[in-house]
């Protein structure tokens, strides 16, 4: 076993869902399911719902956080945020990278590092996600595509930075789909990037690092996916929508081997 203890992190991204009347709502309704959990909970939500929700979120066991920032300080960018507003606003975290905001929004390895490097600057933990897509899967480069979205978005780290930061493997093909990763397939990936921390940044670092799977996770395949031993967490999307839902997958109970 590990000589560090991950704990549990289950994420709920909104993604463009939910009025600030439909957030206060979801939330007072997830704090009483999920008071006794002991995984943590993360909520990253829009931009307009996020003070909201940090008000809401005080003295829970819920962490507040966004699903995007601009790599940027500050400056003429019409509509954009960055992320001294999102720290302002409440947020302890940004999910960085998403795929679909590589796919639909063109977003780079390299404007991923930026952020990331940014986000550290506002002491905002960066989530960081990965993941090939199907055809890259049969093709046989899931690896080589980790490899390359590993080393690019984490250049310039240092360890220390490595260990402000969580990582998301989410196979693009298992995003909104229902179909997961079988648990030893998401178990071979994360494993591999384990692999990869360890061999860029050192045991203690590898060991430390939270490396969330995300796709397609709902209440009846949580456990399986937690059994793993490199699986510390999920970032959840269609499912973490409805507050019952996201709070049964937080009340999973594991036991680590
Ligand atoms: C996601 O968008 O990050 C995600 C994992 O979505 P879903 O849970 O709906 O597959």
């Amino acid at each position: 076993m590990s000589q560090y203890q991950r704990p549990i992190a289950i994420v709920g991204n909104w993604k463009m869902h939910k009025t600030n009347r439909e957030a206060e709502k979801y939330v007072k309704e997830l704090i009483p399911i999920i008071h006794t959990a002991s995984s943590r909970a993360y909520l990253a939500v829009p931009f307009t719902a996020l003070a909201l929700v940090s008000d809401l979120c005080a003295g829970t066991n819920i962490v507040p956080g966004a699903q995007n920032m601009n790599e940027q300080a500050e400056g003429a960018f019409t509509g954009e945020i960055c992320g001294k507003m999102l720290k302002d606003a409440g947020a302890e975290f940004v999910i960085l990278g998403h795929s679909e905001r590589r796919s639909l929004f063109h977003e780079t390895n390299e404007i991923v590092n930026n952020k990331i490097k940014r986000a550290l600057d506002y002491q905002l933990t960066p989530i960081v996600c990965i993941g090939e897509t199907a055809q890259e899967r049969d093709q046989g480069f899931t690896f080589k595509v980790l490899t390359s979205q590993l080393t690019h978005t984490l250049t310039g780290l240092e360890p220390a930075h490595i260990s402000r930061l969580m990582l998301a493997y989410e196979p693009v093909w298992a995003i909104g789909t229902h179909l997961a990763a079988m648990p030893a397939a998401a178990e071979e990936a994360h494993h591999f990037c384990r692999e990869f921390l360890m061999n860029a940044y050192g045991l203690q670092i590898a060991e430390k690092t939270h490396i969330l799977y995300g796709g397609s996770v709902k209440p009846d395949n949580a456990l399986p996916l937690l059994q793993q031993k490199n699986i510390d967490g999920f970032l959840v999307g269609t499912a973490s929508l409805n507050a019952a839902s996201f709070g049964k997958i937080i009340n999973t109970k594991v036991d680590k081997v």
